[in-house]
Protein backbone atom coordinates (compact mmCIF):
# COMPACT_ATOMS: atom_id res chain seq x y z
CA UNK A 1 0.00 0.00 0.00
CA UNK A 2 1.22 3.52 -0.72
CA UNK A 3 -0.31 6.53 -0.34
CA UNK A 4 -0.14 9.15 -3.10
CA UNK A 5 2.36 12.13 -3.18
CA UNK A 6 -0.16 14.93 -2.44
CA UNK A 7 -2.84 15.06 0.22
CA UNK A 8 -5.18 17.24 -0.77
CA UNK A 9 -7.02 18.29 2.41
CA UNK A 10 -4.02 18.94 4.00
CA UNK A 11 -2.78 21.19 1.31
CA UNK A 12 -5.54 23.22 1.42
CA UNK A 13 -5.74 23.53 5.06
CA UNK A 14 -2.05 24.65 4.77
CA UNK A 15 -2.82 27.39 2.53
CA UNK A 16 -5.37 28.55 4.74
CA UNK A 17 -3.01 28.16 7.59
CA UNK A 18 -0.83 30.21 5.75
CA UNK A 19 -2.64 33.44 5.60
CA UNK A 20 -3.61 33.37 9.48
CA UNK A 21 -0.64 31.56 11.02
CA UNK A 22 3.12 32.69 10.08
CA UNK A 23 4.30 29.55 8.13
CA UNK A 24 1.04 27.97 8.73
CA UNK A 25 2.18 25.97 11.87
CA UNK A 26 2.48 27.18 15.51
CA UNK A 27 6.03 25.44 16.08
CA UNK A 28 7.98 25.56 12.87
CA UNK A 29 9.43 21.85 12.42
CA UNK A 30 5.96 20.91 11.92
CA UNK A 31 6.07 23.10 8.28
CA UNK A 32 8.22 19.90 6.65
CA UNK A 33 10.32 22.56 5.41
CA UNK A 34 13.35 20.20 5.94
CA UNK A 35 12.06 17.52 4.16
CA UNK A 36 9.67 19.48 1.49
CA UNK A 37 6.43 18.86 0.53
CA UNK A 38 2.97 19.78 2.57
CA UNK A 39 2.71 18.99 5.76
CA UNK A 40 0.17 16.20 7.25
CA UNK A 41 -3.27 18.26 9.07
CA UNK A 42 -3.90 15.49 11.64
CA UNK A 43 -7.62 14.63 12.35
CA UNK A 44 -7.16 12.16 15.32
CA UNK A 45 -5.04 9.61 16.76
CA UNK A 46 -5.59 6.22 18.47
CA UNK A 47 -2.47 4.21 20.22
CA UNK A 48 0.62 3.66 17.84
CA UNK A 49 -1.52 5.38 14.90
CA UNK A 50 -2.50 8.91 13.30
CA UNK A 51 -5.24 9.50 10.72
CA UNK A 52 -4.63 12.88 8.52
CA UNK A 53 -7.75 14.88 7.06
CA UNK A 54 -7.52 13.00 3.76
CA UNK A 55 -8.53 9.46 5.67
CA UNK A 56 -4.71 8.30 5.87
CA UNK A 57 -3.25 6.01 8.58
CA UNK A 58 -0.02 6.09 9.75
CA UNK A 59 2.12 4.54 12.56
CA UNK A 60 3.44 7.69 14.22
CA UNK A 61 6.88 7.63 15.54
CA UNK A 62 7.20 10.94 16.98
CA UNK A 63 4.71 10.58 19.48
CA UNK A 64 3.45 14.17 19.98
CA UNK A 65 7.56 14.89 20.39
CA UNK A 66 7.87 11.95 23.22
CA UNK A 67 4.73 12.53 25.69
CA UNK A 68 2.49 9.88 24.18
CA UNK A 69 4.69 6.91 25.70
CA UNK A 70 1.46 4.87 25.97
CA UNK A 71 0.66 5.93 22.34
CA UNK A 72 -2.89 8.30 21.21
CA UNK A 73 -6.22 8.42 23.46
CA UNK A 74 -4.91 5.63 25.79
CA UNK A 75 -8.19 5.03 27.62
CA UNK A 76 -6.96 6.18 31.22
CA UNK A 77 -5.46 8.76 30.24
CA UNK A 78 -9.16 9.88 28.66
CA UNK A 79 -11.05 8.63 31.72
CA UNK A 80 -9.07 11.14 33.96
CA UNK A 81 -9.04 13.87 31.87
CA UNK A 82 -13.14 13.50 30.85
CA UNK A 83 -13.59 12.94 35.01
CA UNK A 84 -11.62 16.58 35.13
CA UNK A 85 -12.68 18.23 32.81
CA UNK A 86 -16.56 17.86 34.30
CA UNK A 87 -14.85 19.06 37.32
CA UNK A 88 -13.72 22.23 35.96
CA UNK A 89 -10.81 23.35 33.99
CA UNK A 90 -8.84 25.65 36.07
CA UNK A 91 -9.59 27.60 39.42
CA UNK A 92 -6.24 29.73 39.67
CA UNK A 93 -6.54 27.70 43.45
CA UNK A 94 -4.11 25.46 44.83
CA UNK A 95 -5.53 21.78 44.22
CA UNK A 96 -5.03 18.39 45.32
CA UNK A 97 -3.68 16.92 42.41
CA UNK A 98 -0.93 19.35 41.89
CA UNK A 99 0.71 17.97 45.15
CA UNK A 100 0.22 14.63 43.95
CA UNK A 101 1.61 15.19 40.94
CA UNK A 102 5.10 16.71 43.15
CA UNK A 103 5.53 13.92 44.88
CA UNK A 104 5.22 11.50 42.08
CA UNK A 105 7.73 13.17 40.33
CA UNK A 106 9.72 13.53 43.84
CA UNK A 107 9.15 9.73 44.76
CA UNK A 108 10.73 9.12 41.38
CA UNK A 109 14.15 11.29 40.71
CA UNK A 110 15.67 10.58 44.16
CA UNK A 111 17.71 13.99 44.56
CA UNK A 112 14.56 15.96 43.61
CA UNK A 113 13.27 17.07 47.24
CA UNK A 114 10.76 20.16 45.92
CA UNK A 115 9.37 20.92 42.12
CA UNK A 116 7.33 23.54 40.99
CA UNK A 117 4.82 22.41 38.18
CA UNK A 118 4.88 24.94 34.94
CA UNK A 119 3.26 24.84 31.67
CA UNK A 120 5.90 23.89 29.07
CA UNK A 121 9.58 22.75 28.50
CA UNK A 122 10.46 26.83 27.98
CA UNK A 123 9.19 27.78 31.02
CA UNK A 124 10.93 25.35 33.17
CA UNK A 125 14.71 25.81 31.64
CA UNK A 126 14.26 29.43 31.55
CA UNK A 127 12.89 29.49 35.45
CA UNK A 128 15.78 27.01 36.21
CA UNK A 129 18.04 29.29 35.52
CA UNK A 130 16.45 32.41 36.74
CA UNK A 131 16.53 30.88 40.12
CA UNK A 132 19.85 29.74 39.58
CA UNK A 133 21.21 33.22 39.15
CA UNK A 134 18.91 34.16 41.40
CA UNK A 135 20.64 31.72 43.99
CA UNK A 136 24.09 32.01 43.44
CA UNK A 137 24.31 36.18 42.18
CA UNK A 138 26.10 35.41 38.90
CA UNK A 139 24.85 35.74 35.39
CA UNK A 140 26.65 33.34 33.35
CA UNK A 141 25.05 30.22 31.85
CA UNK A 142 27.13 27.15 30.00
CA UNK A 143 25.30 25.55 27.45
CA UNK A 144 26.37 23.00 24.86
CA UNK A 145 25.57 23.46 20.85
CA UNK A 146 23.18 20.96 20.16
CA UNK A 147 21.53 20.94 22.69
CA UNK A 148 17.80 22.55 22.71
CA UNK A 149 16.20 24.01 26.11
CA UNK A 150 13.04 25.16 24.56
CA UNK A 151 13.27 28.85 22.62
CA UNK A 152 14.34 30.95 26.02
CA UNK A 153 16.09 33.73 24.66
CA UNK A 154 19.79 32.60 26.64
CA UNK A 155 19.17 29.41 25.25
CA UNK A 156 18.74 29.97 22.12
CA UNK A 157 22.57 30.34 21.31
CA UNK A 158 23.65 27.23 18.99
CA UNK A 159 20.51 25.33 19.63
CA UNK A 160 19.12 22.16 18.73
CA UNK A 161 15.84 20.83 17.14
CA UNK A 162 14.03 23.51 14.98
CA UNK A 163 16.99 26.13 15.65
CA UNK A 164 19.55 22.84 13.95
CA UNK A 165 16.87 22.06 11.36
CA UNK A 166 16.53 25.79 9.92
CA UNK A 167 20.25 26.66 11.04
CA UNK A 168 19.42 29.87 12.70
CA UNK A 169 22.49 30.22 14.93
CA UNK A 170 21.94 33.62 16.25
CA UNK A 171 18.22 34.14 16.03
CA UNK A 172 17.12 38.00 15.50
CA UNK A 173 15.12 39.44 18.47
CA UNK A 174 17.60 38.18 20.86
CA UNK A 175 19.57 40.77 22.14
CA UNK A 176 23.71 41.17 22.54
CA UNK A 177 23.04 41.18 26.05
CA UNK A 178 21.22 38.32 26.56
CA UNK A 179 23.34 35.69 24.49
CA UNK A 180 26.34 37.46 25.97
CA UNK A 181 26.01 36.07 29.47
CA UNK A 182 25.63 32.53 27.27
CA UNK A 183 28.99 30.70 27.19
CA UNK A 184 27.89 28.26 24.21
CA UNK A 185 30.75 24.97 24.33
CA UNK A 186 31.26 21.72 21.97
CA UNK A 187 29.67 18.49 23.59
CA UNK A 188 31.00 16.07 24.79
CA UNK A 189 34.81 18.19 25.28
CA UNK A 190 35.32 18.03 29.20
CA UNK A 191 38.78 19.93 28.91
CA UNK A 192 36.78 22.80 27.43
CA UNK A 193 34.21 22.75 30.07
CA UNK A 194 37.46 22.36 32.27
CA UNK A 195 39.32 25.67 30.40
CA UNK A 196 35.75 27.79 29.99
CA UNK A 197 35.43 27.58 34.33
CA UNK A 198 38.83 28.45 34.75
CA UNK A 199 38.70 31.28 32.26
CA UNK A 200 35.48 33.10 34.08
CA UNK A 201 36.62 31.87 37.98
CA UNK A 202 33.74 32.88 39.93
CA UNK A 203 31.01 34.25 37.30
CA UNK A 204 29.29 31.20 36.23
CA UNK A 205 25.72 30.49 37.70
CA UNK A 206 24.99 27.06 36.18
CA UNK A 207 26.21 25.05 33.28
CA UNK A 208 22.41 23.19 31.52
CA UNK A 209 22.83 20.21 29.43
CA UNK A 210 20.21 17.53 27.75
CA UNK A 211 20.83 14.64 30.16
CA UNK A 212 21.18 12.54 27.07
CA UNK A 213 21.28 15.11 23.98
CA UNK A 214 18.36 14.13 21.63
CA UNK A 215 17.68 17.11 19.80
CA UNK A 216 20.78 17.08 17.34
CA UNK A 217 19.68 13.35 16.70
CA UNK A 218 20.26 11.28 19.62
CA UNK A 219 24.40 12.19 20.82
CA UNK A 220 24.92 10.18 24.62
CA UNK A 221 27.49 11.66 26.53
CA UNK A 222 30.63 9.88 26.52
CA UNK A 223 31.23 8.13 29.39
CA UNK A 224 32.58 10.09 32.41
CA UNK A 225 31.21 13.53 30.97
CA UNK A 226 28.10 13.84 33.16
CA UNK A 227 30.37 12.85 36.13
CA UNK A 228 32.81 15.67 35.46
CA UNK A 229 30.56 18.11 34.81
CA UNK A 230 28.72 17.53 38.40
CA UNK A 231 32.82 17.82 39.45
CA UNK A 232 33.31 21.27 37.54
CA UNK A 233 30.30 22.95 38.75
CA UNK A 234 31.12 21.76 42.19
CA UNK A 235 34.53 22.93 42.63
CA UNK A 236 33.30 26.25 40.84
CA UNK A 237 29.94 26.60 43.09
CA UNK A 238 28.02 26.90 39.70
CA UNK A 239 24.68 24.58 39.76
CA UNK A 240 24.01 21.83 37.53
CA UNK A 241 20.56 21.45 35.41
CA UNK A 242 19.88 18.64 33.77
CA UNK A 243 17.45 19.07 31.71
CA UNK A 244 15.12 15.85 31.52
CA UNK A 245 12.41 17.40 29.83
CA UNK A 246 12.79 15.16 27.22
CA UNK A 247 14.33 12.03 28.88
CA UNK A 248 12.54 12.18 31.87
CA UNK A 249 9.66 9.23 32.85
CA UNK A 250 10.52 8.20 28.98
CA UNK A 251 13.54 6.20 29.20
CA UNK A 252 12.70 4.74 32.68
CA UNK A 253 10.59 6.06 35.64
CA UNK A 254 13.11 7.86 37.04
CA UNK A 255 14.21 9.02 33.49
CA UNK A 256 17.88 9.52 32.09
CA UNK A 257 18.79 9.55 35.91
CA UNK A 258 18.00 5.85 36.74
CA UNK A 259 20.34 5.14 34.11
CA UNK A 260 23.40 7.02 35.14
CA UNK A 261 22.78 8.53 38.66
CA UNK A 262 25.14 11.87 38.18
CA UNK A 263 22.39 14.47 40.88
CA UNK A 264 22.43 17.70 39.51
CA UNK A 265 21.17 20.89 41.53
CA UNK A 266 18.27 21.21 39.68
CA UNK A 267 15.85 18.90 37.05
CA UNK A 268 13.62 20.17 34.41
CA UNK A 269 10.71 18.12 33.18
CA UNK A 270 7.93 18.43 30.36
CA UNK A 271 6.83 16.04 27.92
CA UNK A 272 5.83 12.72 29.32
CA UNK A 273 5.10 14.22 32.53
CA UNK A 274 2.13 15.90 31.07
CA UNK A 275 0.61 12.76 29.23
CA UNK A 276 -0.22 14.96 26.08
CA UNK A 277 -1.04 18.46 28.18
CA UNK A 278 0.58 21.60 29.34
CA UNK A 279 2.42 20.11 32.00
CA UNK A 280 6.14 20.75 32.57
CA UNK A 281 8.40 21.17 36.44
CA UNK A 282 11.30 22.27 37.43
CA UNK A 283 12.97 20.86 41.16
CA UNK A 284 15.77 19.89 43.05
CA UNK A 285 17.44 20.82 46.17
CA UNK A 286 15.05 22.04 48.81
CA UNK A 287 17.87 24.70 49.86
CA UNK A 288 17.58 25.92 45.88
CA UNK A 289 13.95 25.99 45.58
CA UNK A 290 13.56 27.73 48.78
CA UNK A 291 14.71 30.66 46.67
CA UNK A 292 11.17 30.88 44.90
CA UNK A 293 8.55 32.84 45.65
CA UNK A 294 6.42 32.98 47.98
CA UNK A 295 9.10 31.27 49.54
CA UNK A 296 11.88 33.15 48.77
CA UNK A 297 12.87 36.41 46.54
CA UNK A 298 13.27 34.76 42.78
CA UNK A 299 10.05 35.52 41.16
CA UNK A 300 8.31 32.72 39.34
CA UNK A 301 4.08 32.39 38.53
CA UNK A 302 1.74 31.33 36.02
CA UNK A 303 -2.41 31.73 35.11
CA UNK A 304 -2.66 28.08 34.57
CA UNK A 305 0.88 26.48 36.16
CA UNK A 306 -0.49 23.31 37.85
CA UNK A 307 -3.80 23.55 35.84
CA UNK A 308 -6.43 20.71 36.77
CA UNK A 309 -6.46 18.89 33.15
CA UNK A 310 -2.39 18.96 32.94
CA UNK A 311 -2.33 17.36 36.21
CA UNK A 312 -5.15 14.63 35.48
CA UNK A 313 -3.45 13.67 32.36
CA UNK A 314 0.23 13.66 33.64
CA UNK A 315 -0.78 11.69 36.56
CA UNK A 316 -2.44 9.18 34.53
CA UNK A 317 -0.34 8.57 32.67
CA UNK A 318 3.13 8.27 35.16
CA UNK A 319 0.55 6.21 36.82
CA UNK A 320 0.22 3.57 34.06
CA UNK A 321 4.02 3.53 33.23
CA UNK A 322 4.74 0.40 35.30
CA UNK A 323 8.08 -1.31 34.38
CA UNK A 324 6.28 -3.48 32.26
CA UNK A 325 5.34 -0.68 29.61
CA UNK A 326 9.24 0.67 29.72
CA UNK A 327 10.30 -2.83 28.51
CA UNK A 328 7.77 -2.71 25.75
CA UNK A 329 8.87 1.01 24.85
CA UNK A 330 12.41 -0.34 25.20
CA UNK A 331 12.25 -3.55 23.09
CA UNK A 332 9.95 -2.18 20.33
CA UNK A 333 12.76 0.73 20.06
CA UNK A 334 15.37 -1.69 19.83
CA UNK A 335 13.69 -3.52 17.18
CA UNK A 336 12.93 -0.71 15.03
CA UNK A 337 17.03 0.79 15.19
CA UNK A 338 17.99 -2.72 14.37
CA UNK A 339 15.28 -2.88 11.15
CA UNK A 340 16.43 0.48 10.65
CA UNK A 341 20.31 0.48 10.60
CA UNK A 342 19.65 -3.02 8.48
CA UNK A 343 17.67 -1.54 5.75
CA UNK A 344 20.12 1.49 5.16
CA UNK A 345 23.09 -1.14 5.17
CA UNK A 346 21.37 -3.20 2.58
CA UNK A 347 21.36 -0.87 0.44
CA UNK A 348 24.23 0.44 0.99
CA UNK A 349 23.30 4.26 2.52
CA UNK A 350 26.28 5.68 5.01
CA UNK A 351 24.59 5.99 8.23
CA UNK A 352 24.91 6.13 12.34
CA UNK A 353 22.33 4.24 14.47
CA UNK A 354 22.75 5.89 17.97
CA UNK A 355 21.31 5.16 20.54
CA UNK A 356 20.45 6.11 24.25
CA UNK A 357 17.71 4.27 26.63
CA UNK A 358 14.69 3.34 24.07
CA UNK A 359 15.84 7.03 22.37
CA UNK A 360 17.34 6.55 18.94
CA UNK A 361 17.96 8.31 16.11
CA UNK A 362 19.66 7.32 12.54
CA UNK A 363 22.47 9.92 11.29
CA UNK A 364 22.85 9.63 7.32
CA UNK A 365 26.63 10.14 7.72
CA UNK A 366 29.69 8.24 7.04
CA UNK A 367 31.59 8.87 9.89
CA UNK A 368 32.31 6.92 12.84
CA UNK A 369 30.41 8.22 16.34
CA UNK A 370 28.50 11.87 16.12
CA UNK A 371 29.90 12.87 19.32
CA UNK A 372 28.79 16.61 19.11
CA UNK A 373 26.49 19.26 17.00
CA UNK A 374 29.53 19.56 14.49
CA UNK A 375 29.39 15.80 14.03
CA UNK A 376 26.01 15.82 13.59
CA UNK A 377 25.77 18.97 10.55
CA UNK A 378 27.62 16.67 8.84
CA UNK A 379 25.01 14.55 7.77
CA UNK A 380 23.55 14.36 4.22
CA UNK A 381 19.71 15.78 4.68
CA UNK A 382 18.88 15.13 1.59
CA UNK A 383 19.03 11.37 1.69
CA UNK A 384 16.97 12.20 4.99
CA UNK A 385 14.28 13.57 3.06
CA UNK A 386 14.26 11.39 0.60
CA UNK A 387 13.64 8.51 3.08
CA UNK A 388 11.12 10.34 5.06
CA UNK A 389 8.93 10.90 2.11
CA UNK A 390 9.07 6.95 1.16
CA UNK A 391 8.04 6.33 4.58
CA UNK A 392 5.24 8.44 4.95
CA UNK A 393 3.65 7.24 1.90
CA UNK A 394 3.97 3.86 3.31
CA UNK A 395 2.03 5.33 6.63
CA UNK A 396 4.55 5.97 8.56
CA UNK A 397 5.00 9.26 10.26
CA UNK A 398 8.85 9.81 11.14
CA UNK A 399 10.32 13.06 12.56
CA UNK A 400 10.40 15.76 9.52
CA UNK A 401 13.98 16.38 10.10
CA UNK A 402 17.13 14.64 9.96
CA UNK A 403 17.98 16.29 13.82
CA UNK A 404 15.54 14.67 15.98
CA UNK A 405 14.77 11.26 17.76
CA UNK A 406 12.75 8.89 16.50
CA UNK A 407 9.47 7.41 19.27
CA UNK A 408 8.13 4.78 20.59
CA UNK A 409 5.28 3.65 22.69
CA UNK A 410 4.11 0.73 24.22
CA UNK A 411 1.40 0.86 22.04
CA UNK A 412 3.43 0.11 19.20
CA UNK A 413 2.03 -3.06 19.36
CA UNK A 414 3.30 -6.06 16.16
CA UNK A 415 0.87 -5.07 13.77
CA UNK A 416 2.27 -1.39 13.76
CA UNK A 417 5.79 -2.52 13.92
CA UNK A 418 5.12 -4.93 11.04
CA UNK A 419 4.49 -1.92 8.96
CA UNK A 420 7.25 0.28 9.73
CA UNK A 421 9.88 -3.15 9.12
CA UNK A 422 7.68 -3.56 6.04
CA UNK A 423 8.57 0.36 4.54
CA UNK A 424 12.19 0.62 5.56
CA UNK A 425 13.70 -1.67 2.43
CA UNK A 426 11.85 0.69 -0.06
CA UNK A 427 12.62 4.09 1.98
CA UNK A 428 16.43 3.11 2.45
CA UNK A 429 16.25 2.60 -1.61
CA UNK A 430 15.01 5.90 -1.81
CA UNK A 431 17.75 7.30 -0.17
CA UNK A 432 20.31 5.87 -1.62
CA UNK A 433 19.61 6.92 -5.06
CA UNK A 434 19.21 10.51 -3.28
CA UNK A 435 22.41 9.67 -1.75
CA UNK A 436 24.10 8.64 -5.32
CA UNK A 437 22.50 11.85 -6.96
CA UNK A 438 23.94 14.45 -4.22
CA UNK A 439 27.48 12.90 -4.57
CA UNK A 440 27.76 14.64 -8.16
CA UNK A 441 30.81 16.02 -9.69
CA UNK A 442 31.82 18.80 -7.45
C1 LIG B 1 11.14 19.75 24.12
C2 LIG B 1 12.26 20.20 24.95
C3 LIG B 1 12.26 21.42 25.63
C4 LIG B 1 11.18 22.45 25.44
O1 LIG B 1 9.93 22.00 25.85
P1 LIG B 1 8.61 22.74 25.29
O2 LIG B 1 7.50 22.10 26.06
O3 LIG B 1 8.57 22.47 23.83
O4 LIG B 1 8.77 24.19 25.59
C5 LIG B 1 13.30 21.71 26.49
N1 LIG B 1 14.32 20.84 26.66
C6 LIG B 1 14.38 19.66 26.01
C7 LIG B 1 15.51 18.75 26.26
C8 LIG B 1 13.37 19.31 25.12
O5 LIG B 1 13.45 18.16 24.44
Amino acid sequence: MTYPPDAPRSAALFARAGTVIPGGVNSPVRAFRAVGGTPRFMAAGHGPYLVDVDGREYVDLVCSWGPLILGHAHPAVVAALREAAGKGTSFGTPTEAEVTLAEEVVARVEPVEQVRLVNSGTEATMSAIRLARGFTGRAKVVKFAGCYHGHVDALLASAGSGVATFGLPDTPGVTGASAADTIVLPYNDIEVVHRAFAAERTDIACLITEAVPCNMGVVPPVAGFNRALREICTAHGALLIMDEVLTGFRVGSAGWYGIERVAPDLFTFGKVMGGGLPAAAFGGRADVMAHLAPAGPVYQAGTLSGNPLATAAGLATLSACTDSIYAAVDKAAARIAEQAGRALADAGVPHRVQAAGNLFSVFFTGEGPVLDFAGAQRQDTAAYAAFFHEMLAQGVYLPPSAYEAWFLSAAHDERALERVAAALPSAARAAAAAGAAGAGPA
